[in-house]
Parts: structure tokens; C-alpha cells; sequence
């Protein structure tokens, strides 16, 4: 009997009202940053190489169009020393693009990448803000949360974890236990001190921890190689993954050779070029994408599908930030298959400043994805105060 092909049913048309073109088209006609002190709830936060900080500054970037509508991006360097970042760079970047962008259209997110990048080489964490805000926009004009536009709301909420001050080993411990009793199950150990301080460090956290916590012990490119090779060989007994032990990638794989534990690259991994070289080297099992240092979101979705192709997972999150980057870091987290989020931190928990009654917060360990439009927050422009830049 001949087989049929099944039937292809035609449905009749229906006429949808198109606008004329040109009334589609958005033009951005002002960009606005403000400035932010945010001080931490646990006062200081320490990590590598004696580097430590209380407060910073954090640039909240608004785009606003012909329409009316504002966009909002959050960078947030972690003072001046962590990355090639700092907070009076933001506004001094966006004031060299900032021209090139007055008329274009904020929803051609790849166009206006262009735009920046000609304008502008490098500053990825300035250009970061610029590019969020338009994500938003585009949300915003397309009445579709950020996530959706970033290939769809993969879970409803997701797992946190939350990083530990360098300190002794005893007062680290005791933070975990405090961090577990609020809900966390993972968390990122600050090392990259002293060999023996360290192994002390992992070895007191590991025995407190208990069966579904994940430890990390995060060097931030704190040790040399032979120091690196000392800890991983001390800690080899212990469940535990290794982030970032050198500064450099040549220096990470001679400690990938000297270990079982599964590696994290994180500050060598400053955009889709580092991430297919290391990857080429089989050099990591995860990498932590800073959304800001790799240049935004339509850079850091880049990134993140690679990432899927390649089999490795990720900590997403940003160098730090409040209510919009934690927002910003919701709607990438959200939009990824959830084998290959490793993790991520709610950033507005640790810091003393909310600008969005409605930003995202923690519940038991979970963050959830926002749902509404763009980021899916209100930003309160009464709590910014005045723009330290202008450009219109
Ligand atoms: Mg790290």
C-alpha cells in the first residue's frame, strides 16, 4: 500500500496590522550615568594578594529613547584593583561612545555592539552598561522579559552560592555554617594565600560540610605554580573544584597536569577568544562568565551557548553589582540549561543600597527569575541622584 504523506492542512491567513516601518524604529536620544556607594553587610571582603575592600562605587547606566522608555545596565567593578576595571572609567568610556549612539536604534543589539566597538576598543565593562540597558529596552519595546529574548526561560528559580572572605580557617568555617543556616548550599572559599594557610582553610570548610554542599576554593590568581601545586596536592583527598589558581592560562595547565580536581578558569576568561583558546586546551571544566568584563549580555550569550556546545558549565554572575546587575545576572542564569549552571551569587544581598523595591531576592539558597518585561524591575531614578554624565 503506498504511503500517504500526511496532509498538509492550510490554514487561511490572518491579516496582521503592520506599522509603517519607520514608526518601529526606537532611536536612542539620551544616555544618563549615575554614581552609587555601596558598603558590604559583612563590612569587608577579602581575597588574594592582601587585596580587601568595605565600599565601591557602582555606575548605573540609562538609556532613553525617542519614546520615552528607559533602559537601565549595572557596572560594578569591585574597586579599582580586582580587573581591568575601574568606577571612574565607566563614565569616561560611555562619554567617548556615547555620541556615536545618540539616533541609532538600542534594539539592534548587534549593531550597536558594532557601533561601540569602532568607537572604542576595548573598556568591555564600561560598554557592558550601555549594552544591558538596551537589552532591557528591547524587553521593554517587545514586552517580553530579557530571558525569554535570550532563548527562554529555562527555570523558575536557581541555585545560589555565596563567597567567603578570606580569613582564618576557623572564622571561614563558621561563615559557612552561618551562610548555610540562610539557605546557601555552595560556596566559593577565598584562598590564594599562604600554601599551608590554605590547605588549613579548605580542609577546616570540607569537614563542616555536609552531603549536596559544593566548595570551591577560589586562589583569584594568588598562587604561583609551585604554591598551586602544594595546595592541590595537600587538598587531592578532599571534594572539592579549584577556580583560577594562576594568573596566567600557560601557568593554570601546568596545575591541570598536577591535579584531579576539577578546574574553574575565571579571570583569564575575558571573552569568546580566551574561552575557544583554553577550551582548545582542555584546560577547564567550568568557567566563571563576569557579564560586565566580557562586555554585556549579547557577548556573555555568546559565551554561554558556546559553553553548552563544549560541555562546560558555568558560574554566571558579574564582578559585582546591586538590584540591576543581580537582575541582569537572573535573566542569563534563567535562559541556561540548568546541567550547565554551576552556579551564581545574588549580588544585592551583600550590599547596603536597593534601588528596585522589585529586584529579585534570595529565598532558601534560590534566586527566581523576574518575569516582567525587560529585566523585569523598576528602577527608583528618585534614589540615584544626580548623572555624573550626560550625553543627549
Ligand atoms: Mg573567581
Amino acid at each position: 500500500m503506498a504511503i500517504q504523506s500526511p496532509a498538509i492542512i492550510a490554514k487561511p491567513q490572518r491579516r496582521v496590522e503592520q506599522r509603517p516601518l519607520e514608526s518601529q524604529i526606537v532611536k536612542i536620544t539620551r544616555i544618563d550615568v549615575y554614581q552609587l556607594q555601596y558598603a558590604l553587610h559583612d563590612r569587608t571582603y577579602a581575597w588574594s594578594g592582601g587585596h580587601s575592600v568595605s565600599s565601591f562605587t557602582t555606575s548605573i547606566v540609562r538609556v532613553g529613547t525617542d519614546e520615552g522608555l528607559s533602559g537601565f545596565g549595572e557596572v560594578c567593578p569591585l574597586g579599582p584593583a580586582y580587573m581591568a576595571a575601574h568606577a571612574r572609567g565607566v563614565p569616561a568610556a560611555i562619554a567617548e561612545v556615547g555620541q556615536a549612539l545618540l539616533g541609532i536604534d538600542p534594539t539592534q543589539l548587534h549593531a550597536l555592539n558594532t557601533v561601540m566597538d569602532r568607537a572604542l576598543g576595548g573598556h568591555e565593562y564600561a560598554k557592558s552598561g550601555i549594552d544591558i540597558a538596551c537589552w532591557d529596552l528591547v524587553g521593554r519595546v517587545a514586552n517580553l522579559p530579557v530571558a525569554t529574548l535570550l532563548g527562554g526561560r529555562l527555570v523558575d528559580d536557581y541555585p545560589l552560592y555565596r563567597a567567603i572572605s578570606q580569613d582564618s580557617p576557623e572564622r571561614m568555617a563558621d561563615s559557612v555554617a552561618r551562610y548555610r543556616s540562610e539557605g546557601y548550599r555552595r560556596f566559593q572559599l577565598k584562598v590564594g594565600g599562604q600554601p599551608d594557610d590554605d590547605v588549613a582553610r579548605i580542609r577546616a570548610v570540607t569537614r563542616c560540610l555536609e552531603a549536596g554542599d559544593v566548595l570551591v576554593a577560589d586562589a583569584n590568581t594568588g598562587w604561583l605554580p609551585h604554591q598551586a601545586i602544594r595546595v592541590v596536592n595537600a587538598v587531592a583527598g578532599e571534594d572539592c573544584y579549584i577556580e583560577q589558581p594562576c594568573p596566567t592560562l600557560a601557568e593554570c595547565l601546568v596545575i591541570r597536569e598536577h591535579t584531579r580536581l576539577p578546574m574553574i578558569l575565571d579571570e583569564v576568561i575575558t571573552g569568546i577568544g580566551p574561552l575557544i583558546h583554553a577550551a582548545g586546551f582542555r584546560a577547564m571544566d567550568g568557567i566563571n562568565i563576569k557579564i560586565s568584563r566580557v562586555g554585556g549580555l549579547t557577548k556573555a550569550r555568546e559565551m554561554r551557548d558556546l559553553c553548552e556546545r563544549l560541555g562546560i558549565v558555568m558560574t554566571i554572575e558579574d564582578s559585582w553589582g546591586g538590584d540591576v546587575a543581580t537582575a541582569t545576572i537572573a535573566h542569563l542564569a534563567g535562559s541556561t540549561r540548568p546541567e550547565y549552571l554551576f552556579t551564581s551569587t545574588d549580588f544585592n544581598s551583600y550590599v547596603d543600597v536597593s534601588i528596585a523595591d522589585d529586584a529579585p531576592r534570595r529565598n532558601q539558597g534560590r534566586l527566581r527569575v523576574p518575569e516582567g518585561a525587560g529585566l523585569g524591575i523598576h528602577v527608583d531614578v528618585k534614589r540615584l541622584g544626580e548623572p555624573v554624565l550626560t550625553v543627549r
